[in-house]
C-alpha cells in the first residue's frame, strides 16, 4: 500500500467542494482499494501512543464557530478492533501502545476520510500522538508499522505542514513569504529523502518556528515519511499555502506506474 500525508486545512474541507478536496476524491479512487486505513490526525493528543479500538467509533466535532451542517456530519466506518491490536503489538505492546475502546473519530479524520472514501466501507482505526515526544520519537515510533503495507492497510497522516492560526489571515489568502519558503524547503527536502533535517525541525530555523508553533498538524507528516521505501514514487498533491497555513500533501507510491506528477 501506499503512504499518504494530507494537509487538511479548514473543517469546511469536509463539506465544500473545492480544489482541494476534489483532489482527495481523486485519490480514493486512484488509490489501491485499503482493507483499513490507520490515521495518524493531528487532533487527537494524547500522553503515550493510543490506538482506537471501538467497533464503532462515534464522529467527534471538535471545533466551533462553524455552520450546523457541519456538526450534522457523522462518518459511520467501522472500527477494526483486531487491527487496534496489531497496532498495539507492533508498537511494542501494552506499555508503548494502549487501545481505547471509547475514543471517537476527529475531524482531522473524517474531513478528509468522507471525501476520499464516502461510502464508509473502508474500517478505519485511529493512532494517537504524545505531543510531549520530540520528533526523533514519532518517526522511530512510526517506523515499527512498516508491516501494515503490506497487511492492506493504508497508513494516513492528517494534519498541515504550515500550520499558525495567530498568523492567519482569512481575509487575505496571500501566502505569507516565511510560510512559502517553509513549505518549499519541507518538499525540496522530501523530495531528496533528507528525513533527519525534517525530523529535528526545530534546528530548520526562523521559518520552522513560525510554521510550526506547536507540532500536532505536523508530526503526522513524520510518521508517513518514516514508512517511506525505496521504491517509492513521491507524488505531490495540493500544493498551495494560504496566508500562514499550507495544504501541501504528498503519497508515497511503491512504484512509478501510474500517471501523477513527478517531483
Ligand atoms: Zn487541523
Amino acid at each position: 500500500m501506499p503512504v499518504v500525508f494530507v494537509g487538511h486545512g479548514s473543517p469546511m474541507n469536509a463539506i465544500e467542494d473545492n480544489d482541494f478536496n476534489r483532489q482527495w476524491r481523486a485519490l480514493g479512487q486512484r488509490l489501491p482499494k485499503p482493507r483499513a486505513v490507520l490515521c495518524v490526525s493531528a487532533h487527537w493528543e494524547t500522553r503515550g501512543a493510543r490506538v482506537t479500538g471501538a467497533s464503532h467509533p462515534i464522529t467527534i466535532h471538535d471545533f466551533y464557530g462553524f455552520p450546523k451542517a457541519l456538526f450534522d456530519v457523522r462518518y459511520p466506518a467501522p472500527g477494526d478492533p483486531k487491527l487496534a491490536h496489531r497496532v498495539e503489538q507492533l508498537l511494542g505492546g501494552h506499555k508503548h501502545a494502549q487501545v481505547d475502546a471509547t475514543r471517537g473519530y476527529d475531524h482531522g479524520m473524517w474531513s478528509v476520510l468522507r471525501v476520499m472514501y464516502p461510502d464508509a466501507d473502508v474500517p478505519v482505526v485511529q493512532l494517537g500522538i504524545d505531543t510531549s515526544q520530540p520528533g526523533e520519537h514519532h518517526y522511530q515510533l512510526a517506523k515499527a508499522l512498516a508491516p501494515l503495507r503490506d497487511e492492506g492497510v493504508l497508513v494516513l497522516g492528517s494534519g498541515n505542514i504550515v500550520h499558525n492560526l495567530a498568523q492567519w489571515d482569512p481575509r487575505n489568502p496571500h501566502p505569507l513569504d516565511w510560510a512559502q519558503h517553509f513549505d518549499s524547503a519541507v518538499k525540496r527536502r522530501i523530495s531528496h529523502r533528507e528525513h533527519i533535517e525534517l525530523v529535528d525541525w526545530p534546528r530548520l530555523g526562523a521559518d520552522a518556528r513560525l510554521a510550526i508553533p506547536t507540532p500536532e498538524h505536523y508530526l503526522p507528516l513524520l510518521y508517513v515519511l518514516a514508512l517511506q521505501r525505496d521504491d517509492d514514487h513521491v507524488h505531490f498533491f495540493n500544493e498551495a499555502v494560504s496566508s500562514a497555513i499550507s495544504m501541501t500533501s504528498v503519497a508515497l507510491e511503491p512504484g512509478a506506474a501510474h500517471a501523477g506528477r513527478a517531483s
